[in-house]
Protein backbone atom coordinates (compact mmCIF):
# COMPACT_ATOMS: atom_id res chain seq x y z
CA UNK A 1 0.00 0.00 0.00
CA UNK A 2 1.55 3.26 -1.14
CA UNK A 3 2.35 6.14 1.70
CA UNK A 4 0.37 9.31 1.71
CA UNK A 5 1.52 11.10 4.63
CA UNK A 6 5.12 12.14 4.72
CA UNK A 7 6.06 11.99 8.34
CA UNK A 8 8.02 14.49 9.77
CA UNK A 9 10.43 11.64 10.57
CA UNK A 10 10.79 7.63 10.95
CA UNK A 11 12.61 6.30 13.62
CA UNK A 12 13.87 2.90 13.22
CA UNK A 13 14.48 1.00 15.99
CA UNK A 14 11.89 0.83 19.23
CA UNK A 15 14.84 0.73 21.89
CA UNK A 16 15.42 3.18 24.66
CA UNK A 17 16.73 6.15 22.53
CA UNK A 18 14.28 5.78 19.43
CA UNK A 19 11.77 5.98 22.44
CA UNK A 20 12.83 9.00 24.36
CA UNK A 21 12.88 10.58 20.26
CA UNK A 22 9.40 9.93 20.17
CA UNK A 23 8.70 11.26 23.19
CA UNK A 24 10.33 14.09 23.43
CA UNK A 25 9.54 15.07 19.27
CA UNK A 26 5.44 14.72 19.88
CA UNK A 27 4.86 18.00 22.78
CA UNK A 28 7.59 19.27 19.97
CA UNK A 29 4.51 19.14 17.44
CA UNK A 30 6.59 16.56 15.45
CA UNK A 31 4.89 14.18 13.65
CA UNK A 32 7.17 10.94 13.66
CA UNK A 33 6.31 7.66 13.62
CA UNK A 34 8.53 4.36 15.29
CA UNK A 35 9.01 1.37 13.23
CA UNK A 36 9.67 -1.85 15.05
CA UNK A 37 10.89 -5.07 13.82
CA UNK A 38 9.70 -7.06 17.62
CA UNK A 39 6.11 -7.61 17.65
CA UNK A 40 5.86 -6.24 21.18
CA UNK A 41 8.42 -3.88 24.01
CA UNK A 42 11.21 -6.32 24.87
CA UNK A 43 14.97 -4.75 26.25
CA UNK A 44 17.40 -7.02 26.77
CA UNK A 45 14.78 -10.61 28.00
CA UNK A 46 17.75 -12.67 27.44
CA UNK A 47 19.86 -10.87 30.88
CA UNK A 48 16.46 -9.92 32.55
CA UNK A 49 18.19 -11.63 35.95
CA UNK A 50 16.65 -10.98 39.30
CA UNK A 51 17.80 -8.13 41.62
CA UNK A 52 19.82 -6.98 38.62
CA UNK A 53 20.26 -2.98 38.47
CA UNK A 54 20.87 -0.14 35.66
CA UNK A 55 24.28 1.00 35.90
CA UNK A 56 23.41 4.55 35.51
CA UNK A 57 20.70 6.69 37.74
CA UNK A 58 17.15 6.65 36.92
CA UNK A 59 16.81 10.31 35.85
CA UNK A 60 18.66 8.46 33.07
CA UNK A 61 15.17 7.93 31.41
CA UNK A 62 13.69 8.84 28.36
CA UNK A 63 13.22 12.13 29.68
CA UNK A 64 14.00 13.81 32.42
CA UNK A 65 17.12 15.37 31.65
CA UNK A 66 15.55 17.18 28.59
CA UNK A 67 12.38 18.21 30.30
CA UNK A 68 12.01 17.10 33.90
CA UNK A 69 8.05 17.98 33.49
CA UNK A 70 7.37 15.14 31.29
CA UNK A 71 5.01 12.80 31.59
CA UNK A 72 6.98 10.06 30.14
CA UNK A 73 9.62 10.19 32.73
CA UNK A 74 10.54 7.18 35.09
CA UNK A 75 8.86 8.81 38.35
CA UNK A 76 5.41 9.46 36.48
CA UNK A 77 5.47 5.87 35.25
CA UNK A 78 6.31 4.97 39.31
CA UNK A 79 2.85 6.80 40.53
CA UNK A 80 1.11 5.50 37.40
CA UNK A 81 1.98 2.22 38.50
CA UNK A 82 1.12 3.01 42.23
CA UNK A 83 5.53 2.71 43.03
CA UNK A 84 6.37 5.70 44.12
CA UNK A 85 6.50 5.49 47.67
CA UNK A 86 8.20 2.02 48.16
CA UNK A 87 10.73 3.24 45.60
CA UNK A 88 10.99 6.69 47.90
CA UNK A 89 11.49 4.15 50.27
CA UNK A 90 13.92 1.46 48.74
CA UNK A 91 16.10 4.90 48.52
CA UNK A 92 18.24 3.33 46.15
CA UNK A 93 19.28 5.81 42.61
CA UNK A 94 19.37 2.59 40.71
CA UNK A 95 16.00 1.37 39.14
CA UNK A 96 16.01 -2.23 38.65
CA UNK A 97 16.57 -3.60 34.73
CA UNK A 98 13.01 -5.40 35.21
CA UNK A 99 11.51 -2.39 36.30
CA UNK A 100 12.85 -0.46 33.79
CA UNK A 101 11.85 -3.08 31.25
CA UNK A 102 7.95 -1.96 32.12
CA UNK A 103 8.76 1.47 32.12
CA UNK A 104 9.83 1.46 28.42
CA UNK A 105 6.75 -0.85 27.64
CA UNK A 106 4.14 1.69 29.50
CA UNK A 107 5.77 4.44 27.81
CA UNK A 108 5.87 2.68 24.76
CA UNK A 109 2.05 2.36 24.68
CA UNK A 110 1.65 6.02 24.60
CA UNK A 111 4.19 6.35 21.64
CA UNK A 112 3.52 6.04 18.02
CA UNK A 113 5.03 2.55 17.70
CA UNK A 114 4.17 0.05 15.32
CA UNK A 115 5.06 -3.23 16.50
CA UNK A 116 5.96 -5.99 14.00
CA UNK A 117 7.56 -3.28 11.31
CA UNK A 118 10.65 -4.69 10.73
CA UNK A 119 12.07 -2.48 7.77
CA UNK A 120 13.82 -3.83 4.69
CA UNK A 121 14.16 -0.87 2.34
CA UNK A 122 14.63 2.51 1.75
CA UNK A 123 14.81 5.00 -1.02
CA UNK A 124 14.70 8.35 -1.75
CA UNK A 125 12.55 10.08 -4.37
CA UNK A 126 13.71 13.79 -4.58
CA UNK A 127 11.54 14.75 -2.00
CA UNK A 128 10.96 12.43 1.13
CA UNK A 129 12.01 8.92 2.21
CA UNK A 130 10.30 6.14 0.96
CA UNK A 131 10.79 3.62 3.91
CA UNK A 132 9.47 -0.10 3.44
CA UNK A 133 8.70 -2.42 6.02
CA UNK A 134 8.19 -6.31 6.62
CA UNK A 135 4.92 -6.75 8.63
CA UNK A 136 2.76 -9.75 9.52
CA UNK A 137 0.32 -8.68 6.40
CA UNK A 138 2.72 -7.54 3.95
CA UNK A 139 5.14 -5.03 3.16
CA UNK A 140 3.87 -1.26 3.88
CA UNK A 141 5.66 1.35 2.91
CA UNK A 142 5.39 4.92 4.65
CA UNK A 143 6.77 8.04 4.10
CA UNK A 144 9.00 10.86 5.71
CA UNK A 145 11.83 13.91 5.50
CA UNK A 146 14.21 12.78 8.03
CA UNK A 147 14.96 9.05 9.29
CA UNK A 148 16.50 8.46 12.77
CA UNK A 149 18.28 5.20 12.71
CA UNK A 150 18.05 3.16 16.46
CA UNK A 151 18.69 -0.42 15.43
CA UNK A 152 20.96 -0.84 18.13
CA UNK A 153 23.72 -3.52 18.47
CA UNK A 154 23.94 -6.95 17.60
CA UNK A 155 25.32 -9.69 19.91
CA UNK A 156 29.29 -10.49 19.07
CA UNK A 157 31.05 -13.70 18.99
CA UNK A 158 34.60 -14.32 19.09
CA UNK A 159 35.89 -15.11 15.40
CA UNK A 160 37.41 -18.65 17.18
CA UNK A 161 34.05 -20.29 17.62
CA UNK A 162 33.65 -22.01 14.39
CA UNK A 163 30.43 -21.76 12.45
CA UNK A 164 29.61 -24.75 12.90
CA UNK A 165 29.17 -24.27 16.87
CA UNK A 166 27.85 -20.78 16.95
CA UNK A 167 23.98 -22.10 17.19
CA UNK A 168 24.92 -24.83 19.37
CA UNK A 169 23.04 -24.73 22.51
CA UNK A 170 25.80 -25.46 24.66
CA UNK A 171 27.33 -22.05 23.13
CA UNK A 172 25.18 -19.59 24.34
CA UNK A 173 25.92 -15.82 24.21
CA UNK A 174 24.68 -13.85 27.13
CA UNK A 175 21.96 -12.09 25.11
CA UNK A 176 20.14 -15.45 25.16
CA UNK A 177 21.12 -16.44 28.67
CA UNK A 178 17.92 -16.41 30.39
CA UNK A 179 16.43 -18.87 28.18
CA UNK A 180 19.34 -21.01 28.17
CA UNK A 181 19.82 -21.03 31.74
CA UNK A 182 17.95 -24.43 33.20
CA UNK A 183 20.09 -26.26 30.73
CA UNK A 184 23.48 -24.63 31.91
CA UNK A 185 22.57 -24.96 35.15
CA UNK A 186 22.30 -28.77 34.65
CA UNK A 187 25.78 -28.92 33.02
CA UNK A 188 29.00 -29.81 35.31
CA UNK A 189 31.53 -27.86 33.60
CA UNK A 190 30.30 -24.07 32.58
CA UNK A 191 33.01 -21.79 31.05
CA UNK A 192 32.16 -17.37 31.15
CA UNK A 193 34.23 -15.51 28.66
CA UNK A 194 34.35 -11.93 28.84
CA UNK A 195 35.35 -9.08 30.98
CA UNK A 196 32.17 -6.90 31.41
CA UNK A 197 28.74 -6.65 33.45
CA UNK A 198 27.45 -9.41 31.74
CA UNK A 199 29.55 -11.71 32.57
CA UNK A 200 29.74 -10.81 35.74
CA UNK A 201 26.29 -11.57 36.49
CA UNK A 202 26.40 -14.55 34.53
CA UNK A 203 29.34 -15.75 36.58
CA UNK A 204 27.78 -15.33 39.67
CA UNK A 205 24.51 -16.31 38.65
CA UNK A 206 26.18 -19.60 37.81
CA UNK A 207 28.69 -19.58 40.74
CA UNK A 208 25.18 -19.24 43.24
CA UNK A 209 24.27 -22.83 42.46
CA UNK A 210 27.70 -23.96 41.70
CA UNK A 211 28.86 -26.67 44.70
CA UNK A 212 28.81 -30.94 44.65
CA UNK A 213 28.43 -31.43 41.06
CA UNK A 214 28.92 -27.55 39.20
CA UNK A 215 32.39 -25.69 38.43
CA UNK A 216 32.57 -22.78 36.62
CA UNK A 217 35.29 -20.96 34.88
CA UNK A 218 35.20 -17.70 34.50
CA UNK A 219 37.93 -16.69 30.90
CA UNK A 220 38.79 -13.19 30.15
CA UNK A 221 40.90 -11.63 28.03
CA UNK A 222 41.52 -8.45 29.50
CA UNK A 223 44.60 -8.26 32.72
CA UNK A 224 42.11 -8.18 34.98
CA UNK A 225 39.10 -7.92 35.77
CA UNK A 226 38.70 -4.77 36.34
CA UNK A 227 35.74 -2.43 37.83
CA UNK A 228 33.55 0.28 36.19
CA UNK A 229 34.56 3.34 36.52
CA UNK A 230 32.54 5.59 38.32
CA UNK A 231 34.04 8.49 40.10
CA UNK A 232 32.82 12.05 39.57
CA UNK A 233 35.69 13.31 37.83
CA UNK A 234 35.45 10.70 35.09
CA UNK A 235 31.18 10.58 34.98
CA UNK A 236 32.12 14.11 33.81
CA UNK A 237 33.18 12.64 31.11
CA UNK A 238 29.92 11.84 29.76
CA UNK A 239 28.82 15.03 29.07
CA UNK A 240 28.64 17.86 25.82
CA UNK A 241 32.33 19.19 27.12
CA UNK A 242 33.95 16.27 26.24
CA UNK A 243 31.79 15.46 23.05
CA UNK A 244 33.34 18.54 22.03
CA UNK A 245 37.13 17.45 23.03
CA UNK A 246 36.49 13.78 21.47
CA UNK A 247 34.60 14.69 17.99
CA UNK A 248 37.40 17.78 17.23
CA UNK A 249 40.18 14.61 17.48
CA UNK A 250 41.79 12.97 14.13
CA UNK A 251 39.99 9.93 13.48
CA UNK A 252 43.32 8.00 14.86
CA UNK A 253 43.59 9.57 18.29
CA UNK A 254 39.55 8.61 18.81
CA UNK A 255 40.06 5.10 17.46
CA UNK A 256 43.06 4.93 20.09
CA UNK A 257 41.47 6.86 22.97
CA UNK A 258 38.40 4.47 21.98
CA UNK A 259 40.53 1.41 23.29
CA UNK A 260 41.83 3.02 26.46
CA UNK A 261 38.54 3.95 27.52
CA UNK A 262 37.11 0.54 27.86
CA UNK A 263 36.74 0.90 31.60
CA UNK A 264 34.55 4.45 31.26
CA UNK A 265 31.93 1.59 29.82
CA UNK A 266 32.90 -1.80 29.70
CA UNK A 267 34.16 -2.73 33.14
CA UNK A 268 31.86 -4.55 35.77
CA UNK A 269 29.74 -2.90 38.65
CA UNK A 270 32.64 -2.65 41.67
CA UNK A 271 30.00 -3.98 44.19
CA UNK A 272 29.42 -6.83 41.97
CA UNK A 273 33.00 -8.12 41.76
CA UNK A 274 33.57 -7.44 45.69
CA UNK A 275 30.15 -10.08 45.87
CA UNK A 276 31.62 -12.31 43.98
CA UNK A 277 34.35 -12.46 45.67
CA UNK A 278 32.72 -13.13 48.47
CA UNK A 279 30.88 -15.52 47.51
CA UNK A 280 33.84 -17.42 46.87
CA UNK A 281 35.25 -17.23 50.17
CA UNK A 282 31.93 -18.87 51.47
CA UNK A 283 32.08 -21.27 49.00
CA UNK A 284 35.10 -22.49 49.78
CA UNK A 285 35.12 -22.53 53.85
CA UNK A 286 34.20 -26.79 53.27
CA UNK A 287 36.22 -27.39 50.60
CA UNK A 288 38.19 -26.27 47.18
CA UNK A 289 36.91 -23.31 45.34
CA UNK A 290 33.87 -24.66 43.08
CA UNK A 291 35.07 -21.82 40.14
CA UNK A 292 38.94 -20.86 38.39
CA UNK A 293 39.00 -17.63 37.25
CA UNK A 294 41.28 -17.21 34.90
CA UNK A 295 43.02 -13.25 33.35
CA UNK A 296 45.06 -12.50 30.06
CA UNK A 297 43.37 -15.20 28.98
CA UNK A 298 42.49 -15.17 25.43
CA UNK A 299 39.67 -17.70 23.54
CA UNK A 300 41.98 -19.07 20.21
CA UNK A 301 39.29 -22.36 19.48
CA UNK A 302 36.15 -24.10 20.53
CA UNK A 303 36.01 -27.59 18.88
CA UNK A 304 34.18 -30.73 19.86
CA UNK A 305 35.53 -33.70 21.09
CA UNK A 306 33.70 -36.96 22.81
CA UNK A 307 30.55 -35.16 24.07
CA UNK A 308 32.59 -32.16 25.47
CA UNK A 309 33.92 -28.79 23.95
CA UNK A 310 37.56 -28.40 24.35
CA UNK A 311 38.44 -24.18 24.53
CA UNK A 312 41.45 -23.36 23.71
CA UNK A 313 43.14 -20.59 25.26
CA UNK A 314 46.48 -18.39 24.91
CA UNK A 315 47.50 -16.68 27.78
CA UNK A 316 48.44 -13.03 26.84
CA UNK A 317 51.52 -12.80 29.19
CA UNK A 318 53.54 -15.80 29.28
CA UNK A 319 52.22 -16.73 25.78
CA UNK A 320 51.06 -20.39 27.14
CA UNK A 321 48.81 -22.50 25.51
CA UNK A 322 46.19 -25.01 27.44
CA UNK A 323 42.81 -26.69 26.77
CA UNK A 324 39.90 -26.66 29.08
CA UNK A 325 36.91 -29.25 28.64
CA UNK A 326 33.87 -28.07 29.45
CA UNK A 327 30.19 -28.91 28.95
CA UNK A 328 28.77 -25.27 27.88
CA UNK A 329 30.19 -21.84 27.17
CA UNK A 330 28.39 -18.49 27.97
CA UNK A 331 29.89 -16.42 25.87
CA UNK A 332 29.98 -13.07 26.99
CA UNK A 333 31.53 -11.29 24.82
CA UNK A 334 29.60 -7.73 23.99
CA UNK A 335 28.05 -6.60 21.19
CA UNK A 336 28.63 -4.69 17.98
CA UNK A 337 27.23 -2.22 15.98
CA UNK A 338 26.36 -3.10 12.26
CA UNK A 339 25.20 -0.79 9.43
CA UNK A 340 21.69 -2.07 7.97
CA UNK A 341 21.36 -3.37 4.58
CA UNK A 342 18.53 -1.34 4.36
CA UNK A 343 20.29 1.85 3.97
CA UNK A 344 22.33 0.61 0.71
CA UNK A 345 19.34 2.37 -1.51
CA UNK A 346 20.33 5.95 -0.33
CA UNK A 347 24.27 5.09 0.16
CA UNK A 348 24.56 8.32 -2.43
CA UNK A 349 23.04 10.63 0.33
CA UNK A 350 25.10 9.30 3.07
CA UNK A 351 28.94 10.46 4.60
CA UNK A 352 31.58 7.69 5.09
CA UNK A 353 34.86 7.79 6.54
CA UNK A 354 37.49 6.63 3.85
CA UNK A 355 37.44 3.40 5.86
CA UNK A 356 33.64 2.97 5.15
CA UNK A 357 32.56 3.85 8.80
CA UNK A 358 29.58 6.46 8.99
CA UNK A 359 31.46 9.82 9.36
CA UNK A 360 28.64 11.17 12.19
CA UNK A 361 28.95 15.14 12.63
CA UNK A 362 28.58 16.90 15.95
CA UNK A 363 24.37 17.25 15.97
CA UNK A 364 24.25 13.30 15.43
CA UNK A 365 23.58 13.61 11.51
CA UNK A 366 25.06 10.87 8.62
CA UNK A 367 23.62 12.07 5.85
CA UNK A 368 24.88 15.09 2.89
CA UNK A 369 21.58 16.29 3.12
CA UNK A 370 20.87 16.67 6.92
CA UNK A 371 18.23 14.66 6.79
CA UNK A 372 19.73 10.92 8.47
CA UNK A 373 20.57 10.76 12.18
CA UNK A 374 21.85 7.88 14.06
CA UNK A 375 21.24 6.61 17.61
CA UNK A 376 24.19 4.64 19.44
CA UNK A 377 26.00 4.21 15.79
CA UNK A 378 28.71 7.22 16.89
CA UNK A 379 30.97 5.22 19.46
CA UNK A 380 33.85 5.89 17.00
CA UNK A 381 33.18 9.81 16.18
CA UNK A 382 31.97 10.56 19.81
CA UNK A 383 33.05 8.25 22.54
CA UNK A 384 31.86 5.87 24.68
CA UNK A 385 28.59 8.44 25.49
CA UNK A 386 27.51 6.69 22.50
CA UNK A 387 25.34 3.60 24.08
CA UNK A 388 25.11 5.29 27.76
CA UNK A 389 20.93 5.93 29.16
CA UNK A 390 22.72 9.01 30.42
CA UNK A 391 22.66 10.66 27.36
CA UNK A 392 19.96 9.04 25.55
CA UNK A 393 17.50 12.31 26.55
CA UNK A 394 20.68 14.88 25.43
CA UNK A 395 21.01 13.31 21.67
CA UNK A 396 17.34 13.47 21.51
CA UNK A 397 17.12 17.17 22.20
CA UNK A 398 19.45 18.11 19.85
CA UNK A 399 17.70 15.86 16.97
CA UNK A 400 14.20 17.17 17.88
CA UNK A 401 15.27 21.01 17.75
CA UNK A 402 17.17 19.80 14.73
CA UNK A 403 13.73 19.03 13.40
CA UNK A 404 12.03 21.71 15.08
CA UNK A 405 14.57 24.54 13.51
CA UNK A 406 14.50 25.70 16.73
CA UNK A 407 15.74 25.25 20.74
CA UNK A 408 12.87 24.14 21.83
CA UNK A 409 14.47 21.75 24.16
CA UNK A 410 17.37 23.54 26.13
CA UNK A 411 20.05 21.80 25.13
CA UNK A 412 23.72 21.95 28.01
CA UNK A 413 26.32 23.80 26.30
CA UNK A 414 28.90 22.53 29.36
CA UNK A 415 28.22 20.72 32.67
CA UNK A 416 31.74 19.93 33.74
CA UNK A 417 34.08 21.48 36.31
CA UNK A 418 36.87 20.26 33.89
CA UNK A 419 38.73 21.46 31.07
CA UNK A 420 38.46 19.32 28.31
CA UNK A 421 41.23 19.22 25.65
CA UNK A 422 43.42 22.70 25.03
CA UNK A 423 41.58 26.14 25.55
CA UNK A 424 40.63 27.20 21.81
CA UNK A 425 41.04 23.53 20.36
CA UNK A 426 37.56 23.15 19.72
CA UNK A 427 34.48 24.70 19.24
CA UNK A 428 31.48 24.63 21.89
CA UNK A 429 28.55 22.88 20.13
CA UNK A 430 26.03 25.22 19.88
CA UNK A 431 22.85 23.35 19.60
CA UNK A 432 20.91 26.81 18.71
CA UNK A 433 22.85 27.46 15.44
CA UNK A 434 22.60 23.36 14.66
CA UNK A 435 18.90 23.53 15.19
CA UNK A 436 18.88 26.80 12.94
CA UNK A 437 20.43 24.80 10.33
CA UNK A 438 17.85 22.35 10.02
CA UNK A 439 14.97 22.70 7.56
CA UNK A 440 11.74 23.12 10.25
CA UNK A 441 9.31 20.28 9.96
CA UNK A 442 5.81 20.96 8.96
CA UNK A 443 3.66 21.22 11.80
CA UNK A 444 0.59 19.92 11.08
CA UNK A 445 0.17 16.64 12.94
CA UNK A 446 -0.44 13.55 10.99
CA UNK A 447 -3.53 10.99 11.90
CA UNK A 448 -0.78 8.90 13.63
CA UNK A 449 0.41 11.63 15.82
CA UNK A 450 -3.11 13.16 16.56
CA UNK A 451 -3.87 9.59 17.68
CA UNK A 452 -0.93 8.82 19.79
CA UNK A 453 -1.97 12.15 20.98
CA UNK A 454 -5.44 11.56 21.65
C1 LIG B 1 21.93 -6.33 29.36
C2 LIG B 1 22.23 -4.88 29.06
C3 LIG B 1 22.09 -3.96 30.07
C4 LIG B 1 22.39 -2.61 29.81
N1 LIG B 1 22.25 -1.75 30.84
C5 LIG B 1 22.61 -0.46 30.63
C6 LIG B 1 22.56 0.47 31.72
O1 LIG B 1 22.22 0.13 32.83
N2 LIG B 1 22.93 1.75 31.47
C7 LIG B 1 23.35 2.17 30.22
O2 LIG B 1 23.67 3.35 30.06
N3 LIG B 1 23.39 1.31 29.17
C8 LIG B 1 23.06 0.02 29.35
N4 LIG B 1 23.14 -0.85 28.31
C9 LIG B 1 23.62 -0.35 26.99
C10 LIG B 1 22.54 0.32 26.11
O3 LIG B 1 22.00 1.39 26.73
C11 LIG B 1 21.47 -0.56 25.70
O4 LIG B 1 22.01 -1.51 24.87
C12 LIG B 1 20.27 0.11 24.98
O5 LIG B 1 19.27 -0.86 24.85
C13 LIG B 1 20.63 0.64 23.62
O6 LIG B 1 19.45 1.21 23.09
P1 LIG B 1 19.18 1.33 21.52
O7 LIG B 1 17.91 2.12 21.43
O8 LIG B 1 20.38 1.84 20.83
O9 LIG B 1 19.02 -0.15 20.98
P2 LIG B 1 18.23 -1.44 21.38
O10 LIG B 1 17.69 -1.38 22.75
O11 LIG B 1 19.12 -2.56 21.00
O12 LIG B 1 16.97 -1.39 20.38
C14 LIG B 1 17.11 -1.46 19.00
C15 LIG B 1 15.78 -1.93 18.44
O13 LIG B 1 15.84 -1.86 17.01
C16 LIG B 1 15.07 -2.91 16.49
N5 LIG B 1 15.45 -3.11 15.09
C17 LIG B 1 16.66 -3.53 14.64
N6 LIG B 1 16.64 -3.61 13.27
C18 LIG B 1 15.38 -3.24 12.88
C19 LIG B 1 14.73 -3.11 11.60
N7 LIG B 1 15.36 -3.41 10.45
N8 LIG B 1 13.45 -2.70 11.57
C20 LIG B 1 12.78 -2.38 12.73
N9 LIG B 1 13.33 -2.51 13.97
C21 LIG B 1 14.63 -2.92 14.04
C22 LIG B 1 15.41 -4.08 17.41
O14 LIG B 1 14.41 -5.09 17.35
C23 LIG B 1 15.46 -3.39 18.79
O15 LIG B 1 14.22 -3.44 19.45
C24 LIG B 1 22.84 -2.21 28.53
C25 LIG B 1 22.99 -3.15 27.51
C26 LIG B 1 22.70 -4.48 27.78
C27 LIG B 1 22.91 -5.49 26.71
Amino acid sequence: MSATIVHDAIAIGAGPFNLGFAALAGPAGLDVVVLEGRDAPQWHPGMMLAGTHLQVPFLADLVTLADPTHPLSFLAFLKDAGRIYPFYIREDFYALRAEYAKYLAWAAEQLPVRYGHRVTDIRHDGTAYRVTAHTPDGPRTLAARNLVLGTGTEPRMPDAVPGTLRSDPRVVHSSSYLPARERLLAAERIAVVGSGQSAAEVFDDLLAGAGEHRHVEWLTRSPRFFPLEYTKPTLEMTSPDYIDHFTALPQSVRDRLGAEHHGLYKGVNADLLNSIYDRLYAASVDGPSPATLRTATALEGIRESTGRLVLSLRHGEDGGLQEAEVDAVVLATGYGYRQPDFMAGVEERLSRLPDGRWDVDRGYGISRHGDVFVQNAELHTHGFTAPDLGMGAYRNSVLVNRLCGREHYVVERRIAFQEFGTPGSHATFDPAADAAAGTPAQTTPSADLQEALR
